[in-house]
Parts: structure tokens; C-alpha cells; sequence
């Protein structure tokens, strides 16, 4: 379950929130109440980890050497790493699955990366 900040407007109190992953709505602040709160999440954490995660990738010789070779086994680990540790959806699982079997769904990796990565970088908040 990923774990998104917020920062309160009011008071700058900073408040952390276990939820659902596609929940829109915002808690309010513990400590004056107010509503006004801006997701954090995606500004820092999720930025610092993937380039954690791409450098963690990048040095190991095994795991990139497989993606050159386009081994689904090393793009499902690769996946694996990039999610790294937050629930995915069961459909990418169950292709995760796939592609640590040797299988190689094409086509619909590409997709799903762009909506479970893409989604993540930058999306404007409207509320
Ligand atoms: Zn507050």
C-alpha cells in the first residue's frame, strides 16, 4: 500500500496517509482541521525512488543484459523493481506472472507502463 504526504496550507503540518491508490479525496489536516491539503507524494517520493530503483537496475550487470536481449523474465523483474513494493493492480501482476514464465505479452506492457508509471510523474491536480 503506497504511503502519500500531504502538506497542510494552513498550518504546513505534514501528514501521511495510507490509502487506496486511485482515491481522489484528500484527509484533513489532524492538527487545525483544515481541508486544504496538497499531495506531496508524487513531487518528491515517487521521483527520488525510481531513481533509486533505475540505479539499482543500471548496476546489475545480469538484469540489464537480459533487457537487451528483451527477456520477458528481466522486464518482469525490472517491473517488479520499478513498483517496488507497492501493490500493483492483479492484471499487471498476472502479466508479471506471464512474463516470469518466459512469456512476452506484446504490445500491452508498453500500455500498462504508461498508465501505472505515467500516471504517476506530474498529473495536475484539479481539486
Ligand atoms: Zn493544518
Amino acid at each position: 500500500m503506497p504511503v502519500y504526504e500531504y502538506i497542510c496550507d494552513s498550518c504546513h503540518q505534514i501528514v501521511s496517509s495510507y490509502r487506496q491508490r486511485f482515491a481522489v479525496a484528500a484527509p484533513s489536516c489532524p492538527r487545525c482541521g483544515s481541508n486544504e491539503l496538497r499531495r506531496i507524494f508524487s513531487v518528491f517520493s515517487v521521483q527520488r525512488t525510481y531513481t533509486d530503483v533505475y540505479e539499482d537496475i543500471l548496476s546489475d550487470r545480469q538484469l540489464t543484459q537480459g533487457m537487451m536481449r528483451n527477456d520477458p523474465r528481466a522486464l518482469a523483474e525490472w517491473s517488479r523493481r520499478m513498483s517496488s513494493g507497492e501493490k500493483s493492480p492483479p492484471e499487471y501482476e498476472e502479466l508479471t506472472e506471464r512474463m516470469e514464465k518466459g512469456e512476452w505479452p506484446s504490445g500491452q506492457i508498453e500500455e500498462k507502463r504508461e498508465e501505472l508509471f505515467g500516471q504517476e510523474r506530474g498529473k495536475p491536480e484539479s481539486d
